[in-house]
């Protein structure tokens, strides 16, 4: 026997048949012994709908009934599936999040837990019933209702996971786990039967399609074992572990190519290359908000210094605004942009015990003429920035060159 969390996502409870749909998933883990706590989003759209009616009340909504109202559409599906699992003579009790309760601190619509006491929720497994518990909200100290950001029911189900020292959490979506890249730039992408927190948070731009980045951040924290799968599609889905489980054979290099197009380059040319400068130059991006990624600086022969780095589009035209009152007050040759770039990363755990995946990486590119802008590396991860009208190709290429479209060694 068993003790499991089971997330559904907003589709998995999208309509009434698809409660039923879910309602049939936990009773048959039900029928096997397992015991089952059940989170579940709200109705998919429903989140999006109750911020369109708050918005249409006020520009400035008072954070603490923003989040009594949004809080509502699990109130409403854990209720529905509570009823749907006894129609099939499966006992059931839905908890909101006070009446777990879960506890969390005050920061109203992206509120953290803090604490959560599991001994309704145990008295409910006891007597044989399955708990079904509303994702997305908690309770602070004086009682008030918060949220915690969007796509918080991955969050709820991990952290109740973690309290209870469930076997699994089992995360149920539209898709069918964590692919080797995005599919629909590469079609021969395959899904990854494993693959560990680190390179899960490391992907994160091809994972956050799949769960909230936060919650594979807590996962790992707490060791708690994750699993994403399909809810309308059966499969083993992709487990996400701490450490890559040996099986004696040869362990995939590169477990997954992400990218984004998210992200644009600035570079100052010519800064006088003195002590302090890249603090004069990033001081002022740091002071208007704006997050750097990745940074580049390199001496010149001639005691000038050139510096690039990179930002979200979003914040382009802003940061490209400094840097032209920065190049004049460094008295730098000039600054220059472009937002037509793209990032592409391969991750993967086995780098650490391979060298020559830069090369390798570095050569297909290369031979596909493509070129390379900037380059940074971690242990288990290599991004390069190039122009965004090759991102495509360059995913195919690299996906090509590390094989990842071969059955892995590991793959079930
Ligand atoms: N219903 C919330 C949202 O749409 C939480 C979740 O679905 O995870 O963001
Ligand atoms: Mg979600």
């Amino acid at each position: 026997m068993a003790l499991l969390v089971q997330k559904y996502g907003g589709t998995s409870v999208g309509d009434t048949k698809r409660i039923c749909h879910v309602a049939d998933k936990v009773a048959a883990a039900r029928a096997r012994g397992d015991q089952v706590v059940v989170v579940v989003s709200a109705m998919s759209g429903e989140t999006n709908r109750l911020i369109g009616l708050v918005g249409e009340v006020s520009a400035a909504p008072s954070q603490r009934e923003y989040d009594q109202i949004v809080a509502t559409g699990e109130q409403v599906t854990i209720g529905l599936l509570a009823i749907a699992l006894q129609a099939r003579g499966v006992s059931a009790r839905s908890f909101l999040g006070h009446q777990v309760p879960i506890r969390t601190d005050s920061a109203h619509g992206k509120a953290r837990i803090r604490k959560i006491e599991t001994e309704a929720l145990r008295v409910t497994l006891d007597e044989g019933a399955v708990a079904v518990v509303a994702g997305f909200q908690g309770v602070d100290d004086a009682g008030n209702i918060t949220t915690l950001g969007r796509g918080g029911s991955d969050t709820t189900g991990v952290a109740l996971a973690a309290a209870l020292g469930a076997d699994e959490c089992q995360i149920y979506t539209d898709v069918d786990g964590v692919y080797t890249t995005d599919p629909r730039v590469e079609p021969r992408a395959r899904r990854l039967s494993q693959i560990t927190f680190e390179e899960m948070l490391e992907l994160a731009s091809l994972g956050s399609k799949v769960l909230q980045i936060r919650a594979v951040e807590f996962a790992g924290k707490y060791r708690v074992p994750l699993r994403v799968l399909s809810t309308f599609e059966e499969g083993p889905g992709t487990l996400i572990t701490l450490d890559q489980e040996s099986n004696g054979v040869e362990e995939p290099l590169i477990s997954g190519i992400a990218f984004n197009r998210d992200e644009a380059q600035i570079t100052l040319q010519g800064v006088p290359d003195r002590p302090g400068i890249a603090a004069r130059v990033l001081g002022p991006i740091g002071a208007a908000n704006i997050e750097v990624d990745m940074i580049v600086q390199n001496v010149g022969a001639d005691g000038t210094t050139d510096f690039t780095f990179t930002v979200h589009k979003n914040d382009y035209a802003r940061a490209r605004a400094l840097m032209d009152d920065i190049c004049r007050d460094l008295g730098a040759r000039s600054a220059t942009g472009d937002d037509n770039i793209a990032k592409l990363s391969v991750v993967g755990v086995g780098m650490r015990s391979h060298a020559g995946i830069a090369s390798e990486m570095f050569n297909a590119l290369a031979a596909e003429n493509i070129n390379i802008r900037m380059i940074s590396t971690s242990e288990i991860k290599i991004s390069v920035v190039i122009e965004e009208k090759y991102v495509e190709l360059a995913v195919r290429t690299l996906h090509r060159a590390f094989r990842l479209d071969e059955e892995s060694a590991v793959t079930p």
